[in-house]
């Protein structure tokens, strides 16, 4: 891979890159800019071109070189930020994985091709068209999102069978199989064809819709997952909508290409569709890095309510506002739009926040039955969802509201908050919530901070299990110092309380899932760690800044560099360990 990157370096000068992209004014032997990663007034946003790198001491504290900066700005992975910037740079990449580049490439044409087959296609079908219009989409709206239309049989591997593909390219595409007797047919059959886009904008796959609602066939079918496509991580629309919803600062999500299409036509362009998946961990990353808020839109019957909550509790472990779309009288996002356009757009400027919209659901159904013990199980349900909040600040507000619809008391509230069972995969998302749990029990005086709330989860589990202590020595230094006298002298009678709440928050538990358990909130410990010093080195850029020290400014931001690369190994290390978990 390094010969790749210094490759498309040596041929993208970062200062005539970035000026695509961001206004630069010269600064000495630098450029400044406004910082394209947050909002600010004066220039913080620093580029050298001595160093290919770029760096903002403003807020963000963001620093990279150009591939770095096309994978933020872009919002894409590292794989597709190379492939972006060869294609720029005119250059083949060298990868030492030159196959695995063939593939993709290859795979890329064979979609291309077949979008623009299935267009024509639908240009042949006047009734399809018809069809697609009495649903709601103006031709607009059909060109712009490249609907096509697949007849099926063997059009389009004969297609490209003549553009001289190889079968076995068309069936890794996904759009060829090959059937019983031998033959290679078109998966799509007789079916109006969406177009999935990655983030750069290629097709990598389709969804397509039946023509008649049928009981023997789904009305949806998508692409299989291949080397470009990975249905988890990619949302519908996120290529067109993605700069209105970090303008907006809030993504809608709905569920289907038609929800996506009609909301986009009426003017509601901040959205993206989940197509079948629901939302994944990885959507949620790619879009809180755009967005603080989120809109969900869901179908009004219980597998949408239930639908609702699952993303609901995702979206506020990632911390987002979370939000619910009225759509009623209607029954989608797509029929609401096509019934009145200006609709979504006034529904989403009056979404209800989510918490509130299932409160207002659930009593409801509680005071029709008139039963303590349905009210009770609602209020445990109502306190699991309320859990998942990130913010102790928007988790109380939300008890507080929570106990003027139930009537019962805060305290009596919290109390059940805090003796909820346990969701074993979100320990670590918990731990901060054990705060209020024997806070001042702790024989070390806490700052209450993310470091802190860490180091007293990893302090509990060693009191239960003392074979950690070892491990734990080894990254002492990771820990605030008022920690340290505790981890060289556990058996010291002055810990005795914190060993009593350790045994209450931990319980037994399986040692091996909880070894797994600490060396992640080591990690985490660690990122803690580097993000402070990186705080610390922030400060001296800016000082060297003022200064006017162009030595101490080259100093602090190689500094700065390497913590910066360091801290992304850390983190992408521990996603990847996060990940194998959740989807064990
Ligand atoms: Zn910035």
């Amino acid at each position: 891979m390094q010969k790749d990157t210094d490759l498309i370096k040596q041929k993208l000068d970062i200062v005539d890159f970035l000026r695509s992209y961001i206004n630069l004014i010269p600064a000495g032997k630098n450029f400044r800019a406004l910082c394209p990663f947050h909002q600010e007034k004066t220039p913080s946003f620093i580029v050298s071109p001595e160093r290919q790198t770029w760096h903002c001491f403003g807020s963000c504290a963001e620093g990279g070189d150009v591939i770095k900066f096309v994978m933020k700005y872009e919002n894409i992975e590292f794989p597709e930020a190379l492939r972006y910037l060869a294609e720029k740079a005119s250059i083949t990449l060298q990868s030492t994985n030159l196959r695995e580049e063939r593939e993709y490439n290859i795979l890329y044409d064979i979609h291309a091709e077949a979008k623009q087959f299935f267009i024509d296609q639908l240009e042949k079908h006047g009734d399809i068209i018809t069809y697609l219009k009495n649903r709601g989409l103006n031709d607009e709206t059909i060109r712009e999102f490249e609907i096509g239309f697949s007849s099926g049989g063997e059009a389009l591997v004969l297609n490209l069978l003549n553009l001289k593909f190889d079968v076995a390219d068309m069936v890794k595409s996904g759009l060829a199989y090959k059937n019983k007797s031998g033959l290679y047919r078109d998966r799509f059959d007789g079916r109006i064809m969406f177009p999935i886009a990655n983030a750069i904008g290629k097709t990598v796959a389709f969804t397509g819709r039946i023509l008649k609602d049928s009981e023997t066939e789904p009305k949806y079918v998508n692409s299989p997952e291949s080397p470009v496509f990975n249905k988890s991580k990619i949302l519908y629309g996120f290529h067109k909508s993605k700069n209105e919803i970090a303008h907006e600062k809030t993504a809608v999500v709905v569920e289907g290409q038609m929800d996506f299409l009609m909301a986009w036509q009426s003017g509601v362009k901040n959205t993206v569709a989940v197509s079948g998946t629901g939302l994944t961990n990885f959507h949620l990353e790619k879009l809180r890095r755009l967005a603080d808020t989120i809109v969900l839109s869901f179908d009004n019957d219980s597998a949408g309510i239930k639908a609702l909550e699952r993303s609901l509790d995702a979206a506020n472990e990632f911390d987002f506002h979370t939000k619910v779309l009225n759509l009623k009288p209607h029954k989608d996002p797509a029929d609401a739009a096509k019934a009145d356009p200006a609709f979504l757009g006034n529904a989403v400027k009056n979404a209800l926040p989510a918490f509130t919209f299932l409160f207002d659901l659930y009593f409801n159904i509680a005071e029709k039955q008139g039963d303590m013990a349905i009210k009770k199980r609602v209020l445990r349900h109502l306190l699991s969802r309320v859990r998942h909040v990130r913010s102790g600040v928007e988790r109380n507000q939300w008890v507080k509201e929570l106990s003027q619809h139930s009537g019962e008391t805060e305290s009596v509230l919290i109390e059940e908050l805090e003796n909820l069972p346990a969701e074993r995969e979100n320990t670590l998302g918990n731990a901060p919530g054990n705060e209020s749990v024997g806070q001042n029990s702790v024989a070390t005086k806490t700052t209450g901070d993310r470091t802190d709330a860490i180091a007293r989860r990893v302090l509990a589990l060693a009191f239960t299990h003392p074979s950690f202590w070892d491990t734990i020595r080894e990254y002492k230094e990771r820990f605030p110092e008022s920690y340290h006298a505790i981890i060289e002298n556990p058996e010291s009678g002055q810990n005795a309380v914190f060993e009593l709440y350790a045994s209450y928050i931990v319980g037994k538990g399986d040692e091996a899932e909880l070894k797994q358990e600490l060396m992640e909130l080591l990690k985490q410990l660690n990122i803690e760690v580097l993000r402070k010093r990186q705080g610390e080195l922030r400060r001296d850029i800016h000082k060297a800044q003022e200064n006017g020290s162009d030595e101490e400014m080259a100093k602090a931001m190689t500094a700065f560099q390497s913590l910066a690369n360091e801290l992304d190994n850390v983190v992408s290390n521990t996603t990847h360990a996060k990940k194998e978990k959740t989807g064990a």
